[in-house]
């Protein structure tokens, strides 16, 4: 059995809007990662999905639950642990740009980090590592005294990989990280992904809103839909045999590339918008969108089970009393057109 890197246990985290508000951005959610792994989290945006990232790094306080780093709590660290966690866990951000100080040259945005933990006590060593990870991530050492404005989206996103690899982290968070991206490049920069995660032995949350792209990556998935995890499974089972209808839903709008059977494949289209997390609906959270849904759907929130072997999900169409009467065999036959 592998071992546990990261533990997410029953997480919640609300935002006080004001005005009595509370926004439900992340409600109840467990997952673990094992060392070595790639675990792709998706959903449509405003799911939480990028909050619990944030959660995870202790860029926001959680609500209630707990999220164990080899075994310890991420948000009761002291401070020397506190230290020792930043340098284990680093993250690679949506827009490269954003993220990188246009002021500060490549050298410099990839060699703070080391300043910041003292890496390194000669600057020898710091420019050596700088050129070491940007030839790593397939640029040179002739880039590293240029300015960010200077590259491509894709060669930013490189610049933002090296500077995450600066500190020899064991765990990434990728928060979408090819979604500002050119289609062209996105494969590109999720092969240099799978190619450091082999040779430096890393565990990454691969965080996305594209299932295409994460099902190169992932060798588990979790999908989220408004704040709630509802399907987890390995990525070949996710794909072959999804059983939440969201995750059905999001499948069928991934284009094949081929025509013929793009033309006879049948497209969930869902209706209706997403609702508010201030005011989520009662029960199940996706039953105002879900074709399948029941009576109990409304009345009664889907527990969270293992409904095949290693694949989880929370729908009360894989409750045994519901199997029969309505759906467990809609839920596992061929997709529905909903228009
Ligand atoms: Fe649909 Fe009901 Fe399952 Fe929710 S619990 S996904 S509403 S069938």
């Amino acid at each position: 059995m592998q071992e546990i890197i990261l533990e997410v246990k029953r997480l919640k985290k609300y935002f006080d809007m004001g005005k009595g508000e509370i926004l439900q951005a992340v409600n109840d959610v467990s997952f673990s990662i094992h060392k070595g792994e790639t675990f792709g989290l998706v959903g449509e945006s405003g799911c939480g999905k990028s909050t619990i990232g944030r959660t995870i790094m202790g860029l926001y306080n959680k609500t209630d639950g707990q999220i164990l780093f080899h075994g310890k709590d991420v948000h009761s660290l002291n401070e020397k642990e506190k230290l020792q966690f930043y340098r284990s866990m680093q993250m690679i951000f949506q827009d490269p740009y954003a993220s990188l100080n246009p002021r500060s040259t490549v050298k410099e945005v990839i060699s703070e980090p080391m300043q910041v933990h003292k890496l390194y006590h000669s600057k020898k060593q710091q420019r050596d590592h700088v050129y070491q990870l940007l030839e790593e991530v397939g640029l040179n050492r002739d880039h590293a005294n240029r300015y960010p404005h200077e590259f491509s989206g894709g060669q930013r996103q490189r610049i933002g990989i090296a500077r995450a690899l600066a500190l020899e982290p064991e765990f990434i968070i990728a928060d979408e990280p090819i979604s500002a991206l050119d289609v062209s490049v996105q494969a590109q920069v999720v092969n240099l992904l799978k190619k450091l995660q082999i040779e430096k032995e890393l565990t990454f949350l691969f965080i996305a809103h594209d299932l295409s792209m994460v099902k190169h990556i992932s060798d588990r998935i979790g999908v989220m839909y408004l704040g709630n995890l509802v399907e987890l499974t390995a990525s070949e089972a996710l794909y072959d045999n999804p059983l939440h209808p969201y995750t059905k839903a999001l499948l069928s709008a991934i284009p094949i590339p081929d025509p013929d059977i793009e033309e006879k494949r049948e497209r969930i289209i869902l209706e209706g918008e997403l609702p508010s997390p201030i005011n989520p609906p009662s029960g199940c959270v996706f039953r105002t969108r879900c074709p399948m849904a029941m009576e109990i759907c409304a009345k009664k929130k889907p527990v969270w089970q293992e409904a095949e072997k290693n694949h989880y999900v929370a729908c009360h169409l894989y409750n045994e009393k519901n199997a029969g009467k309505s759906g467990k065999k809609r839920a596992k036959g061929p997709v529905v057109r909903i228009h």
